[in-house]
């Protein structure tokens, strides 16, 4: 079974056209997945499908948006986690049970599904695919509940770990989030219509308001009523809600969590640049992701901020790249240094994190050829020493090169004058409530321990799937 990494979901009741709206989100969270797209419709009648891997401009063309008929529409973004894929994996994932036609799209990862879909196997349960979010599916067919609502509420009582879902029936789009709210997931409204996604950004593009969050351990069912709220199951505090999210994977233009993420990146900048200020000429982002979390830097040191590096935006991240013997001429063709900017300078380059250090090890020497006179590292999030178990796509410990050396073997390794981390007191004081949020890739203090697993290498051994398991085979940008 594979564990699903970073994923984008959408959900939309009550538009005109609910595939184009869809659609429309979809492509402004294209950079939550970028690996596989799918759209399922309901007519209110008969549900219809789409499913493809690659881009999401790829993956639709406006004659299949119209083969997508209905009022109704969920949506996702996948991800890749591995060289393998597989049609069958990609989401949303439909089954017809006993309650009707019934599809999912799920954002994080379920820490226990492994152990459910066992025991259902036992039990003589056939699965199509190998995501965990099948499980899902599934325990909504087996309950013995009275009605749907009750059925998926049960279900999602027997899941662990982190989900953000969005259903859609032949007649409701529905939303849920984790007890602990690990990931995003946001309502929205456009004129009548109601609208789900995981971040706020995919409201813009539609001209939709951003309502409030999905909250954890509740489930949302959109119908002809309007918005009915339930409670699955109590909050669990304190939440873990995931502060990734504002140091890397979320869009600045979005709200997450109640906060602007924009706002807290330029606070991450600045409280870099008290921690540990340096003499420079300039500072420079690592284009896009740590575009922010620099000008933050540069306010507060009061030294100039300048574009010395410039990203080629028709490259995929190199992460989702099948072959290791393919990532530096990956990274090379994604960043190419301003020798203008950069000659004789002495320059600051924040970055957002460093996960296994190769894709800065390149950009060093890029740096360096072009001509830098001194390198001051700054990065705005503390040392990733674990893995993620709950959505974040972190490969396992023994590649974390923070996981084994300290900060200054690392400075060594990179190759850079100076570098800096900002510290874990730090990150926390850059958000609103700092005691909910999940820090466990920078602590190793895990909120839910996957089933008698302490570690993702142990966690992909015991699978036997002979897939890997959350392995990506690359890392970068
Ligand atoms: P690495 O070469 O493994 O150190 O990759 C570090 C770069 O990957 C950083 O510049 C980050 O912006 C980016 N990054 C961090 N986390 C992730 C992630 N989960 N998925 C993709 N890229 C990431």
């Amino acid at each position: 079974m594979k564990l699903k990494e970073e994923c984008a979901i959408f959900g939309v009741y009550g538009a005109a056209d609910a595939a184009q709206v869809a659609y429309l989100g979809l492509y402004s969270l294209q950079h939550r997945g970028q690996e596989s797209s799918g759209i399922i419709t309901s007519d209110g009648d008969r549900i219809h499908e789409h499913r493809a891997i690659g881009l999401v401009a790829k993956v639709y063309d406006r004659e299949i948006l119209e083969n997508l008929p209905g009022r109704l529409a969920i949506g996702h973004n996948r991800y890749s986690t591995t060289g393998f894929s597989s049609i069958a994996n990609i989401q949303p994932l439909l089954v017809d049970c006993k309650i009707g036609k019934i599809a999912v799209a799920h954002n994080g990862n379920l820490v226990n599904a492994i152990e459910l879909r066992r025991g259902m196997e036992m039990d003589g349960s056939i699965f199509r695919s190998t995501t965990d979010s099948e499980v899902i599916l599934h325990l909504i067919a087996r309950s013995r509940q009275s009605t749907r609502e009750e059925m998926i509420m049960e279900a999602l009582r027997k899941v662990k770990g982190a989900f953000s879902l969005v259903f859609l029936t032949t007649d409701t789009v529905m939303a849920a989030r984790d007890t602990r709210g690990f990931r995003p997931l946001c309502l929205g409204r456009l004129d009548d219509a109601y609208l789900f996604a995981s971040e706020s950004c995919a409201f813009d593009i539609i001209g939709a308001q951003y309502m409030r969050d999905v909250a954890p351990g509740e489930l949302c069912v959109l119908g002809p009523g309007g918005p009915k709220f339930m409670r699955f199951a109590e909050p669990e505090e304190p939440l873990q809600r995931c502060i990734f999210e504002f140091i890397y994977f979320s869009r600045p233009d979005s709200k997450v969590f109640g906060e602007n993420v924009d706002k807290v990146r330029r606070k991450l900048g600045r409280r870099l640049a008290e921690e540990s200020p340096v003499d420079a000429d300039i500072v420079i982002a690592v284009p896009d992701s740590s575009n922010t979390i620099a000008l933050g830097f540069a306010e507060a040191s009061k030294i100039p901020f300048e574009l010395g590096l410039i990203r080629n935006h028709y490259v995929g991240r190199t992460f989702i790249q099948p072959r290791q013997s393919m990532r530096d001429w990956d990274v090379r063709i994604k960043f190419n240094p301003v020798r203008g900017v950069l000659k004789g300078k002495k320059i600051v380059v924040v970055d957002d994190s460093i996960v296994r250090g190769s894709t800065m090890r390149k950009l060093v020497s890029i740096l360096r050829q072009a001509g830098a006179d001194k390198i001051h590292l700054r990065i705005g999030s503390p040392p990733i020493t674990h893995s993620c178990y709950y959505g974040i796509d972190t490969p396992t410990r023994g590649e974390l090169i923070a996981s084994n050396h300290s900060v200054e073997a690392i400075g060594e390794y990179l190759g850079v004058d100076s570098l800096h981390y900002l510290s874990r007191e730090g990150l926390l004081t850059c958000v609103e409530e700092p005691h909910n949020y999940c820090v466990a890739c920078f602590s190793g203090q895990y909120p839910v321990i996957p089933d008698g697993c302490l570690h993702k290498d142990v966690f992909e051994d015991r699978t036997g799937c002979g897939e890997g398991f959350g392995v990506r085979e690359d890392v970068g940008r």
